[in-house]
């Protein structure tokens, strides 16, 4: 075995007033280089996720546009030869409708998860009441579901992409939900230096097995039966660590399931 080697290390205490003139020079150029170097890779990655940004949003146009004239398409196969097609014609153009649904779906879903931390935002103060109601918005009106909630802080984050957070654990909640009657819960409690929030459903719950892994990107539990990208939560993932917080589950399969994240609350002034 080798001896690991030794490491001296000079202190330079900045009153010594022997530093010599031109070290403190070489040192201040040294950090000044540093710095510009800094800059620039700032400057280059900043141009990067502007260009893949770009991209993204392109793409996404384009499929868009040839989903949408596959849609029209068999709209008018439908239409035209109404009455005229067998059932198995019938049965091919509802797959051709059902495929297009689920694309646009994912690039919907693909859009979102991509560009959550590429263009610059800034967290501000943000009233988590009104994101939960403009997330609540974005659901599909469901009238056997209820979906309750504690009084929410103010916390500092990004108002936007905190609301799809909402929208697809709440979404989630009402979907595995489980019975035709979903109930969901929404709270929150202060923990030291973070607000803990909470989702909570009555749901199939999850098995402890999966509970890191459906966080990941495409990762579902459950078949065609329910609806669904496998991007949503870990949408939720990037997103809730963009603020510098954490998300995780707790549950017990067969009676529900608590999806927890933090943020950090807005300065108390
Ligand atoms: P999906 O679009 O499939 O809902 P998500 O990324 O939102 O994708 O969720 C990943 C998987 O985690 C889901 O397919 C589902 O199997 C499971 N899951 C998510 N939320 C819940 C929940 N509240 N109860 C039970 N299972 C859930």
């Amino acid at each position: 075995m080798r001896a690991a080697p030794r490491v001296t290390c000079t202190e330079m205490d900045p009153s010594d007033r022997n530093v010599p003139e031109d070290e403190i020079e070489r040192l201040r150029q040294a950090l000044d280089a540093e710095t510009e170097r800094r800059l620039q890779v700032q400057k280059q990655l900043e141009r990067a996720n502007a260009d893949f940004e770009g991209f993204v949003s392109i793409a996404a146009h384009h499929l868009r546009e040839s989903l949408r004239d596959v849609a029209a398409n068999s709209q008018l196969i439908a239409e035209t030869h109404a009455g005229r097609l067998d059932t198995e014609a019938d049965l091919w153009l509802g797959r051709i409708r059902g495929g297009v649904a689920r694309m646009q779906s994912l690039l919907t879903d693909i859009v979102e998860y991509a560009v959550t931390d590429t263009s610059p935002r800034q967290p501000a103060r943000t009233d988590m009441e009104a994101v939960l109601r403009l997330a609540m918005e974005k659901q599909l009106n469901d009238e056997n579901a209820a979906v309750t909630h504690d009084p929410l802080p103010v916390v500092m984050g990004d108002s936007e992409i905190l609301t799809r957070v909402l929208k697809h654990l709440i979404g989630n909640a009402l979907k595995y939900g489980g019975t035709p009657h979903p109930r969901v819960h929404i709270s929150a409690r202060r923990e030291n230096l973070e607000w803990v929030f909470s989702v909570q459903d009555h749901g199939s719950g999850i098995d402890p097995a999966f509970r890191d892994r459906i966080f990941g990107v495409f990762k579902r539990l459950h078949g065609k039966e329910y609806p669904g990208t496998g991007l949503g939560l870990a949408f939720c993932k990037k997103a809730v660590e963009w603020h510098g917080g954490r998300i995780w589950v707790e549950s017990t399969p067969g009676e529900g399931s608590t999806f927890y994240f933090t943020l950090p609350p807005a300065g108390e002034t």
